[in-house]
């Protein structure tokens, strides 16, 4: 157990061989409880403690850029034109900032799940305490920790060890994130070193939030028989009233799950879920439907299926207060991360936010209190539901097949397809009746909807896709 720094100070010390006085004693950190394992050359590295490992690597593996962009605008002096061998303002070429970019890309990846990691490690404390303890498995998991372990040189026994290892991440990333700055790094294979070290660190903190979940969570540890799961669209009852939750952060949603067992409703509301959220509460509750990946939240939105959406953290489109609203289904953001714009809610009580939401008088809330999420969630599913009627957007066939005929085959939604899709070919077939190409899109289709935003005719040809 992991203590952290102790502080003695003595007004007066007699002993046999002088008198001290104002004595003061600190020690940084007091490890009780059973031996610490031994610790490897390197616990809690610094960003150039592996470096010299990192340009071994790098000197067998050597990197290879293929620049998506020719030019730099991160400070004022650009834009830099990188083309040619030329160099920036700066003195930085393309293959530094190639790699300068990359870094940039893994530090928002690293503190992306660092920063969910404090956040959830934060509001389990709260609930079950600094001594709470980690336990992800006991006799059925040979190394605890891992990816912990081997970075940090440190077992955490409880939550409150989390912090630890939480400190220690939040100022790597700092650190790397500081040498993106114009006029810092130079060098393309320091960058890449420090991109291992980026990732690196993101592992920790991915493992030290999913420990922690776990254990105060109880989840399913190293468990053969934990329970399978629903998956897939057509597993939601859509009879019921359903809550939608989109996200990385479970909390919300595990308070929408007590809200309805505390409350004698279980089972009268369908707790539904895209991305990690949904794989997350179906560990809390196996009776949770995870509907799919990340994307589909445009399809299952228009579908009209989600009665209220609920959204934390990560992988959330940025668009999905605007499709909530084309559906009127009221959306509730429930992370600092991701206020979409919404009034604070947070210290309002629950009534009054089920009634605006409700009503419509606010399509939406900012409510930064899982507890009164889960409650304003499920009061609100229950009343909207019956309004709603499962209101949709996704257009008959009639509507696919005259929508396709406003087509000026100009190929934008080609161009823009990240998947180079025949979009164009698949519509002009849809126009004289057949949708049989559109429904072949679907299964490549990433549900991102950029043909839909490069159309000049303004046609939802992904909601066409879905259709046919
Ligand atoms: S960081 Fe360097 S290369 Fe980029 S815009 Fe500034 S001066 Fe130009
Ligand atoms: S939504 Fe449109 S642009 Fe995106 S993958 Fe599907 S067809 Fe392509
Ligand atoms: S962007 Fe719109 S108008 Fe242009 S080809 Fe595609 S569907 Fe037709």
């Amino acid at each position: 157990m992991l203590r952290k720094g102790l502080h003695i100070k003595v007004g007066e010390l007699k002993s046999d061989i002088a008198v001290l006085k104002d004595v003061e004693v600190t020690l940084g950190r007091i490890i009780e409880g059973p031996k610490p394992e031994e610790a490897g050359p390197t616990p809690f590295p610094s960003i150039t403690d592996l470096r010299s490992w990192d340009l071994k690597l790098l000197e067998r593996y050597k990197p290879f850029y293929m620049p998506f962009c020719d030019v730099c605008c991160l400070c004022t002096f650009g834009k830099c034109d990188l083309t040619g061998g030329k160099r920036g303002a700066c003195g930085l070429d393309m293959a530094s900032q190639q790699s300068r970019i990359v870094l940039l890309a893994c530090c928002i990846g690293a503190a992306t799940h660092i920063a969910h990691a404090r956040h959830l490690v934060e509001h389990l404390i709260e609930k079950f305490g600094r001594e709470h303890p980690i336990d992800v498995g006991g006799v059925n998991v040979e190394v605890e920790a891992p990816v912990t372990r081997l970075v940090c040189g440190v077992r955490p026994r409880t939550l409150g060890d989390l912090e630890d290892v939480l400190d220690y991440l939040e100022s790597q990333v700092t650190h790397l994130l500081s040498a993106t700055h114009t006029g810092q790094e130079g060098s393309n294979i320091d960058f890449e070193s420090k991109v291992f070290h980026a990732g690196m660190i993101d592992q920790v903190g991915m493992e030290v939030a999913d420990m922690a979940q776990i254990s105060a969570y109880n989840f399913p540890k190293a468990d053969p028989d934990a329970p399978l799961v629903d998956i897939g669209l057509g597993v939601v009852d859509a009879t019921k009233p359903v809550i939608m939750v989109i996200g990385h952060n479970v909390p919300p949603a595990v308070e929408i799950v007590d809200y309805l067992q505390e409350n004698g409703l279980y089972g009268m509301v369908e707790v539904t879920g895209l991305c990690c959220t949904a794989i997350d509460i179906t560990r809390y509750n196996p009776k949770a439907k995870i509907v799919g990946p990340i994307s589909w939240q445009l399809r299952y939105i228009r579908s009209g299926v989600p009665d209220v959406i609920v959204v934390d953290e990560q992988c959330i489109r940025a668009d999905s207060l605007i499709e909530a609203q084309k559906v009127k289904a009221p959306l509730i953001a429930a992370s600092p991360k991701n206020c979409l714009g919404l009034p604070d809610r947070t210290r309002d009580p629950a009534e009054e936010i089920v009634a605006d939401l409700v009503s419509g008088k606010t399509p939406g809330a900012l409510i930064l209190d899982p507890e009164k999420v889960g409650e304003v969630a499920v009061r609100t599913a229950i009343l909207v539901a019956p309004r709603r009627k499962k209101f949709k957007v996704i257009p008959d066939v009639k509507d696919v097949i005259e929508g396709s005929k406003r087509c000026k085959k100009c190929q934008d939604c080609r161009r823009a397809c990240p998947n180079d899709l025949p979009i164009p070919e698949a519509v002009a077939e849809a126009a004289k009746g057949n949708l049989d190409k559109l429904g072949a899109l679907y299964a490549e289709c990433i549900g991102c909807a950029r043909c839909e935003s490069a159309c000049p005719q303004g046609l939802p040809l992904h909601s066409f896709i879905v259709k046919a």
